[in-house]
């Protein structure tokens, strides 16, 4: 008998809804073929109407790629770019800015706090920035910047402003016009709730105007110019989109605008606030102070003489599969996704193997309390209006 797979519960990639999975599974469609150019448009249509975007990019990727992307058509070698980073994948935006040759003034933090608002106005007050990257959530610290007090500072000193969305799109608001984001550069396999494997970028007219300013990129996969008139017309082409995925994020796509954005960004702060009511039950801190706790994920630190390689394997053990800590957090803290389609259901499970975990290793804790704790938080919560997903 073949191992039964543990729940995952990873920041990334997230358990994927019966539809989007069966969506996955479709005999592939040729790509110029009527009805997959018609689900290709509908899935970019409803993505520019949860970003407020007037161009949307969806093309066979990562994350990554969509990061890399949107240097290259957006700041030129030579000149410079402020990375606002708390953590790992705040700090890659310059890594890839230095292999692009673009100069990048890092503002770091210690883990799990923010860049203060003022450092940020400090630092574009005193240079002239091609743009600004923020981590809407820092998956590796569990961060929630402050996406919108950024974009009116952006605003303010007439800066580029680029949102990593990988770990906050579609379970974090992140209205472009409304934040006056420029560009947000993102993926699937989050709070989309889609296998991985697409880069996805939402931008503005100003984006696309700077990036008809550069003249020629240094890529051509990777010029988002290439790519334009075919998320205008996707029977167009320059390379073979990943057909499967495209069915099945639109699926995903469905299933978010059938939720309704307000009552699903609802769903996911109730859960988050639901997970950590039970890790508190259970004697257990986050990393990330109070006022920036991300909806999307937790970020948790080991109490004492708990070893991290152990406790993981005990929580599989029990069923459920979590995330180490990343950089200066590697073997103190581990890390659980909470997005997409994670209810109460996975949150009693992931919190039953936590704690049996605890248990196994000779820490106290008190059989039952930690889920007790998240239902007593969930149930304290007055829903969002018309939440499909779980109120009826
Ligand atoms: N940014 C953030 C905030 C992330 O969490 C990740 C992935 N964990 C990435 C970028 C990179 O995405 P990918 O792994 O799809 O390349």
């Amino acid at each position: 008998m073949t191992k039964k797979a543990p729940l995952v519960m990873i920041p990334g990639p997230t358990p994927v809804a019966e539809p989007v999975r069966q969506a996955m599974a479709v005999q592939t469609y040729g790509h110029n073929y009527s009805g997959f150019v018609e689900i290709y448009r509908e899935c970019l249509n409803g993505l520019k109407t949860i970003f407020q975007a007037d161009h949307m990019v969806v093309i066979g990727g990562s994350g990554t790629l969509a990061m890399e992307m949107t240097l290259i058509n957006t700041v030129k070698a030579g000149q410079d770019l402020l990375v606002v980073s708390h953590g790992a994948f705040g700090d890659r935006f310059a890594a890839i800015a230095k292999v692009l040759g673009i100069n990048a003034d890092v503002l770091s933090c210690p883990p799990g706090s923010r860049v203060p608002l003022a450092e940020i106005e400090k630092a574009l007050a005193s240079k002239r920035y091609a743009a600004l990257t923020l981590t809407h959530v820092d998956t590796s610290t569990g961060v929630l910047a402050q996406a919108k007090e950024v974009g009116e500072l952006a605003k303010k000193y007439d800066v580029l402003y680029i949102l990593d969305g990988v770990c906050a799109s579609a379970g974090v608001p992140e209205p472009m016009k409304e934040y006056g984001i420029d560009v947000i550069v993102t993926t699937c396999q989050k709070a989309f709730g889609t296998p991985p494997g697409l880069t996805m970028i939402a931008f503005n007219e100003k984006a696309a105007a700077r990036r008809d300013e550069l003249g020629t990129v240094p890529g051509y996969y990777t010029d988002w110019k290439n790519w334009m008139p075919i998320m205008e017309n996707p029977s167009l082409y320059i390379s073979t989109p990943p057909v499967n995925h495209i069915v099945a994020l639109n699926e995903a796509v469905k299933l978010i605008l059938a939720e309704g954005l307000a009552a699903r960004y609802a769903r996911h702060e109730r859960i988050g606030r639901s997970f950590r009511a039970g890790l508190a039950a259970l004697g257990l801190e986050t990393v990330t102070e109070k006022e920036a706790l991300a909806p999307t994920l937790s970020v948790v630190k080991y109490p004492p003489n708990v070893d991290d390689a152990a406790f993981r394997a005990k929580v599989e053990e029990n069923g459920v599969f979590i995330a180490g800590a990343l950089g200066p957090l590697k073997g103190k803290a581990f890390r659980v996704g909470h997005m997409g389609i994670i209810g109460m259901d996975e949150i009693a499970i992931t919190l039953t193997a936590i704690e049996r975990a605890l248990a196994a290793l000779g820490v106290k804790v008190t059989p039952g309390a930690a889920v007790g704790a998240a239902w007593q938080e969930w149930d304290s919560v007055r829903p969002a209006q018309g939440c499909a997903c779980c109120c009826g």
